[in-house]
């Protein structure tokens, strides 16, 4: 079989994978990504900061087709959180430095965005390949010189690259395959639960959009409309 080759290969084509794949390619490099499942898939985690919609997202060029997705506007965040039981919010435009047309964010969900950007990438010249799971790295001399992957039918593959990088979330343990861990923090020993409802209710406007977090006793929620 045929070893490809390219000058960067990716394994994961969320936000990251997407987001270097194609900021690569842009500078004409040749680049693969390769991707598990097949988008739009599920992913949680949708809240949206400026410096990602108006930086990243506009170097990719796809600020209009976010402004087109009809994601939900955030302006900031409210708190019910401290000494005092009141609610207080802060607004992105406070500071001087993202006052004007950028002082917002999305809330997105996170399947339409993460398609955005990875069709994105194809079309800035990324050869993107999706239901292909990365099974390991090929070792070169003292470096990882590839990828070991197998497509949607079965097929096992190899691909070299003179780089590699490991964009593959935080469920993937492709990293143990180069020797790496992953050291948990003893003081965040925390469980995080999450859900969906329907017909939840939104904060007065301007701030409907906004991110709510709300400290109790035991721990604290956050709610992201
Ligand atoms: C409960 C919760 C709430 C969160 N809320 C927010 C939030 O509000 N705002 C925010 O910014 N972040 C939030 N996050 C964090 C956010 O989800 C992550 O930071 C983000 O998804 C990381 O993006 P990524 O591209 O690195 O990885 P991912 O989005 O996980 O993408 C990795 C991709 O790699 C693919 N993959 C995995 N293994 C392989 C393999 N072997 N071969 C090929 N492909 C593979 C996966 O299918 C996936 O598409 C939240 C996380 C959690 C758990």
């Amino acid at each position: 079989m045929p070893v490809e080759e390219f000058d960067v290969v990716v394994a994961g084509g969320g936000p990251a994978g997407s987001t270097v794949a194609s900021l690569v390619a842009m500078q004409g490099h040749r680049v693969l990504l390769l991707e598990k499942e097949v988008f739009p898939r599920y992913q949680i985690g949708e809240s949206l900061l400026p410096s990602t919609v108006h930086g990243v997202c506009r170097m990719l060029g796809v600020t209009e087709e976010l402004a087109e997705a009809g994601f939900p506007t955030k302006r900031g965040g409210t708190f019910r959180w401290g000494a005092r039981p009141e609610p207080w919010t802060f607004s992105f435009a406070v500071s001087s430095r993202m006052t004007g047309p950028t002082s917002f964010a999305y809330q997105v969900e996170r399947a339409r965005f993460d398609e955005i950007l990875l069709r994105n990438a194809q079309r800035k010249g990324v050869e993107v390949r999706e239901g292909c799971s990365v099974a390991g790295v090929i070792e070169g001399d003292e470096r990882v010189a590839g990828l070991r992957y197998t497509d949607s039918d079965g097929g096992e593959h190899e691909v070299r690259a003179r780089f590699v990088v490991d964009a593959s979330g935080n469920k993937s343990r492709l990293y143990s395959s180069v020797g790496g861990t992953r050291n948990y923090s003893e003081f965040f020993r925390s469980l995080a639960l999450f859900g969906y409802f329907e017909n939840g209710k939104r904060l007065p406007a301007p701030n409907s959009g906004n991110i709510l977090s709300v400290a109790f006793d035991s721990g604290w929620f956050w709610y992201i409309p």
